[in-house]
């Protein structure tokens, strides 16, 4: 992005924000940059057109891809169950409108990679009726879990861009506590505003959103943090939060340095304290949820309703009307774009996210998916900036948020080098780009940081296929040794069965001959006796 930085890394003001009381730190690095939000600001947020058709994605989420639960022909109503969740990490997806399911396959989604995933196609039948659903009256009275299990079947993820299942990050486990649960409102990109204009135009949904979630973590204080550069959004919830004295709840102003709204930037402005490398917010007693994912469990438990649309910055040099527009999962974001006066230029540079962390999308075709927080559209540069070496001039370094290297990452990361390349804590790099935004030889550096992580995953997947087939094989190798002792065994004790009743047969047969014996001893010994008598008769008688 070839825009001037007003400073870069320069040490953030102390903001008094709303509560006096809090102190705000400074996280490393960062940069000033020209916001763009006034252009997407001008107009409340309006409600998309309804597309002939909607492509939905399997997988909007951080994990394991959901399972059809319809088949092609069948009817479905507006927030009808399409796709189950498959394992642990995973989330429901739902109907965004009613109509027919004319295709289940693989169509283009909005990914870096540019490939095609399984998705469901629904032919809309222009009624948008919804399935009957209803609101859960006192979700006070619901222990935690119930209360995360609803959230979980209503397919909700964090609606900031990341993607994680919400009910994971809403479960602290049985041995952890939560002290502070922070909303993130600091939407520190250029050009996106659907979380400045939810603050500003429905703040109870968010309030309401932040209690639920409140009691589903036990949480002991709640913030809602957001950019000193949104007063109106400011306004408005402190309007709300006093209106509804809810004023245990902290409404803090955080100054406006790129990239404050990194969950582990807010941390530290906020408190001071520092995730840990490889750790999560959760070790140091704090979670923190998008302002965005807060109303979208409010619309849950209040209304009954899933997940099926979410607010979309739809904004960019090329739009006619830079806007917001409530937009249902799966509309196309070139439907969007025509609706923003897109002049359909197939020159034009189409990115979903903000200039620095989004990516390019190829096909204008692709759907709108959970994630999906802007659509920017701006002319393809004319020229590409040539890479040049490395200079070593440190200025990556020093805007570094996350505090690493990035030249130490860049050099590992091209010379495919992993171990290496972790041993600099790749793995604590939120790909904010700082780094390749001012670097003077115009290096991708970002692109290097996520092929190397890619990598990595890769031969993690590769390395756990291959563990799980020697553990297989190692099973199996057990199993077969088993069962052979187990044959050997029996036939030992067979053959000393049968060992034993011969020895029996034998002992049988000598007692046998014994008695026979006896026996005939016996009738020799009563005919010598008679013998004998005879011959003493015979003598007596001479
Ligand atoms: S900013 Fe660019 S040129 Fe300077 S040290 Fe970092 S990678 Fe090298
Ligand atoms: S992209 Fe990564 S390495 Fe570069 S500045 Fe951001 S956190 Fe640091």
């Amino acid at each position: 992005m070839a825009r001037a930085i007003a400073a870069a890394g320069k040490a953030a003001p102390r903001s008094r924000g709303v509560n006096v009381k809090r102190r705000l730190w400074h996280f490393h690095g960062g940069l000033r940059l020209p916001g763009h939000k006034a252009e997407s600001m001008q107009e409340p947020i309006h409600a998309a057109t309804l597309p002939d058709r909607l492509t939905i994605p399997l997988q909007q989420h951080i994990g394991e891809p959901a399972e059809p639960v319809v088949e092609v022909g069948q009817r479905v109503l507006k927030g009808q169950l399409l796709a189950r969740a498959s394992e642990y990490i995973s989330v429901p997806v739902h109907a965004s409108t009613s109509g027919t399911v004319s295709a289940i396959e693989d169509r283009a989604i909005p990914h870096p990679s540019g490939l095609q995933a399984p998705c469901i196609i629904i032919d809309s039948d222009g009624q948008d009726k919804w399935i009957e659903h209803a609101p859960i009256n006192d979700y006070t009275g619901l222990e935690p879990s119930a209360l995360r299990n609803v959230i979980r079947e209503a397919g909700i993820v964090g609606l900031g861009g990341a993607g994680f299942p919400a009910f994971i990050k809403l479960n602290p486990g049985p041995d952890n506590v939560v002290d502070t649960l922070i909303l993130n409102g600091a939407e520190c990109e250029p050009y996106i505003t659907c979380d400045a204009m939810l603050m500003q135009e429905q703040p109870r949904r968010i309030i309401e959103g932040l209690l639920i979630m409140k009691q589903a973590l036990q949480a002991r204080h709640c913030i809602i943090a957001l950019e000193d550069n949104q007063p109106d959004a400011w306004q408005s919830l402190n309007d709300a939060l006093e209106e509804d004295e809810k004023t245990f709840i902290e409404l803090v102003k955080v100054p406006t340095i790129y990239p404050t709204g990194g969950e582990k930037q807010l941390i530290k402005v906020l408190t001071g304290k520092e995730v840990p490398s490889h750790g999560l917010p959760l070790d140091i007693h704090m979670v923190c949820h998008n302002v965005g994912t807060a109303a979208a469990v409010a619309d849950t438990i209040h209304e009954g309703k899933p997940l099926i649309s979410r607010y979309v910055t739809v904004t960019g040099d090329t739009v006619g009307q830079p806007c917001n527009l409530e937009v249902r999962i799966g509309t196309p974001f070139e439907t969007l774009l025509e609706q923003c006066g897109w002049r359909d230029d197939r020159n034009d540079e189409i990115i979903m996210g903000g200039p620095l962390m989004g990516f390019t999308v190829d096909n204008p075709a692709v759907p709108v998916i959970k994630t999906t927080n802007c659509i920017l559209s701006w002319p393809t540069a004319k020229e590409q900036q040539t890479p040049m070496p490395c200079i070593r001039c440190g200025e990556c370094a020093r805007v570094c948020p996350a505090q690493l290297l990035p030249q130490q990452l860049y050099w590992y990361a091209r010379a495919k080098n992993f171990d290496r390349v972790q041993d600099f804590n790749l793995f604590d790099c939120i790909e904010c780009g700082c780094c390749a935004y001012v670097c003077p030889s115009h290096i991708p550096l970002v692109q290097y940081y996520r092929f190397a992580k890619t990598e990595i995953w890769a031969q993690e997947r590769d390395k756990k296929k291959a563990d799980q087939a020697r553990e297989r094989h190692e099973f199996r190798q057990q199993r077969l040794e088993r069962k052979k002792q187990e044959e050997e065994e029996r036939k030992r004790r067979k053959k000393e069965m049968l060992k034993k009743s011969q020895g029996d047969e034998t002992d049988g047969e000598d007692s046998k001959k014994a008695a026979i014996e006896a026996a005939m001893a016996r009738a020799r010994a009563r005919r010598d006796e008679k013998n004998s008598q005879s011959q003493s008769g015979d003598k007596e008688d001479a």
